[in-house]
């Protein structure tokens, strides 16, 4: 496979960081934010200790200005973009009733509004050079909805619509865009879920089981070749078979 450029936002978190071992193992450069310098040069350093070469750059893709200095800063250093996932994702749970505007906007601006933040920097290159992968990490509760989740479900659901949108506009330019949907996965986001709620989230999974990050990043690799280039609007679930609708 040919090597390209990669970035991956939130990758230094539980699923971004399988991303992103993954890509660099299928011969990619790899980049990805931090917001914390010090957490971030540290998770660099563990990812060095593994072989894996990661470049770090400050970003908050919540913000427009954060998200154009973080593909700026990437391409000054690897090169343009050819490669973009868009991972970062945070949730503020709470029943919609209770939620405040505060906890609405910031899992709208950091799940949703970073869609735009992030690939209106390099989607004007990709389109030039005529290739380029999207891929959004979405999740199963923007395809079922999820109790205490409105705003992560609206943000999650609205992936979809970009996805497809972005997809029709963007064929021609040999660039395809598609969306991953995990189910449950066990990084610190679901761990911090309280106990017996989540044996209960087990409970509906038809394997049984939470899903590992590796999944997850495999389900990233399969849209990344050129074989993959006639996948386009798709959304791949990777979920253990909770939920099988679209
Ligand atoms: P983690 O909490 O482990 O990682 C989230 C990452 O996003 C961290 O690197 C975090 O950086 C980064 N991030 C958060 N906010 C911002 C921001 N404003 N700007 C830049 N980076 C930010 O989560 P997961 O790995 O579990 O989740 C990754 C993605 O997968 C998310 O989009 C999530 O919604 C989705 N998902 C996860 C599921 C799961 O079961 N875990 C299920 C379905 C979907 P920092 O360290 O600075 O906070």
């Amino acid at each position: 496979m040919q090597s390209r450029v990669a970035l991956v936002t939130g990758g230094t978190g539980g699923i971004g960081t399988s991303i992103i071992r993954r890509l660099a193992q299928s011969g990619h450069k790899v980049a990805t934010n931090y917001r914390d310098e010090a957490r971030g040069r540290a998770w660099q350093e563990k990812m060095k200790a593994e072989g894996i070469d990661v470049t770090i750059a400050q970003g908050d893709v919540a913000s427009p200005e954060g998200a154009r200095g973080l593909v700026d800063e990437v391409e000054r250093q690897i090169g343009p973009v050819e490669i973009l996932v868009n991972n970062a994702g945070i949730t503020r749970d709470t029943t919609f009733h209770k939620m405040s505007a505060e906890q609405w906007n910031e899992v709208i601006c950091t799940n949703l509004n970073s869609c735009f933040n992030v690939t209106r920097p390099v989607i004007e290159g990709m389109r030039a050079r005529k290739w380029g992968r999207i891929i959004q990490i979405s999740s199963i509760n923007g395809q079922k909805g999820q109790y205490g989740q409105a705003n992560y479900a609206a943000a999650k659901a609205g992936m979809h619509g970009f996805t497809i949108s972005l997809a029709q506009e963007n064929a021609k330019f040999g660039i395809t865009v598609n969306t991953v949907s995990p189910g449950y996965i066990g990084t610190d986001m679901v761990m911090a879920v309280p106990e017996e709620i989540r044996e209960k989230i087990v409970a509906q999974i038809p394997t049984g089981r939470l899903g590992t990050p590796d999944e997850i990043a495999y389900a990233v690799g399969f849209f990344i070749p050129d074989e993959a280039g006639w996948i386009t609007g798709a959304n791949l679930s990777a979920n253990g078979g909770q939920y099988m609708g679209w």
